[in-house]
Formats: C-alpha cells, sequence, structure tokens
C-alpha cells in the first residue's frame, strides 16, 4: 500500500488524536496542538478556548469510534459524522518543497485545521484502503486505536512497545503450561 501521501500522514495525526490522554488536564488540546504544529499554518493560535477543546475532544471521539466500529455501516455512520465537522476547502502548497495538498483554508482556527485535516485524512484512507485497515491495540491493558500499513494487514497493536510487552506475556504463559 502506497502510503506516504498526505492524506496517510493526517491520519496518523488522526490517530494520536485518538490516543491522547485526555483526563484531568483541561489544557490536553492545545498541548496536543503545539507537539503537533508543523500541522497548522504559522499564524494559527493554538490556544483553544474551553469550547473549542470541547470539538477537538468530539473529533478524537468521533475518530476512535470509527476505529472501534465493527461493520461498515456503522464505520460509514461515524466517519459521516466526522465529516459532518469537517469545513475542507482544500489548497495547493509545496510549503515543505514538496507540492502537495491541504485540506483545510490556511487562515482558519486551529481547531477547524484540526478537525477538517484528521476527518478528511482518515476517510480517505478508509476508503482507498478499507476501514479494516483501523483497530484496537490487542495488548492486555491497551486500548489505543492504529491505523495497519503493513503490506499483508497484520498488524495488531499499537506500537512496538504493546507487541514486544505482548509476546514477552505469550512467551511465559507457554512456559508455565
Ligand atoms: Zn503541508
Ligand atoms: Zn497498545
Amino acid at each position: 500500500m502506497n502510503y506516504d501521501t498526505y492524506g496517510s500522514n493526517a491520519v496518523e495525526l488522526a490517530i494520536h488524536l485518538a490516543n491522547t490522554d485526555r483526563d484531568g488536564d483541561p489544557a490536553w488540546a492545545g498541548a496536543f496542538l503545539r507537539a503537533h504544529d508543523e500541522w497548522f499554518t504559522p499564524e494559527t493560535v493554538l490556544d483553544l478556548t474551553p469550547s473549542e477543546s470541547r470539538r477537538a475532544a468530539a473529533t478524537a471521539d468521533l475518530v476512535r469510534a470509527v476505529a472501534v466500529a465493527g461493520s461498515q455501516d456503522e464505520v460509514i455512520a461515524r466517519l459521516n459524522e466526522l465529516l459532518a465537522l469537517a469545513r475542507p476547502h482544500p489548497y495547493a502548497t509545496d510549503h515543505d518543497g514538496e507540492l502537495h495538498l491541504h485540506y483545510a483554508r490556511p487562515d482558519a482556527p486551529a481547531v477547524e485545521q484540526l478537525t477538517t485535516t484528521v476527518a478528511m485524512g482518515l476517510s480517505q484512507v478508509v476508503a482507498q484502503h478499507g476501514w479494516q485497515r483501523l483497530g484496537v491495540c490487542s495488548a492486555e491493558g491497551c486500548d489505543d486505536v492504529y491505523v495497519d500499513t503493513s503490506r499483508n494487514a497484520s498488524r495488531r497493536y499499537c506500537s512496538n512497545t504493546c507487541a514486544s510487552r505482548s509476546s514477552v506475556a505469550a512467551y511465559r504463559a507457554r512456559r508455565r503450561a
């Protein structure tokens, strides 16, 4: 699968957003935006109002809902909820030296750039590569979501950390047996 495109990178942004811990920290959204500031046009204000933070949280929840959905009907329903939050205004740019598309208008508020980029990136990857490419980590105690970019769609864990933790646990269980 050709994964080296802007839309595919945007799905990684969506996955990071869905996996970001929001518990007890009202500043989580601003911190997330600053950690991913390469996605926003330079003039963008990355401090969010409480209502903008709630919009970012709603986007994160919908990305997760798409990833955990167990049927194509449910994927379509959740994707359409997510796309309804997007305000696409695509334009071409080569700000990093390579010609590519951005999905949100450059002067949009940060939360609009975030939601639009995430919704468009996620829906393009699902439409091109199938909703089965999204999943939830199989490691015990981890419920992070992932996008499977492996050639044979064999991924089961959110990260190498979870994959090796699980294979160690499986090895110990075999030895006990
Ligand atoms: Zn760009
Ligand atoms: Zn995991």
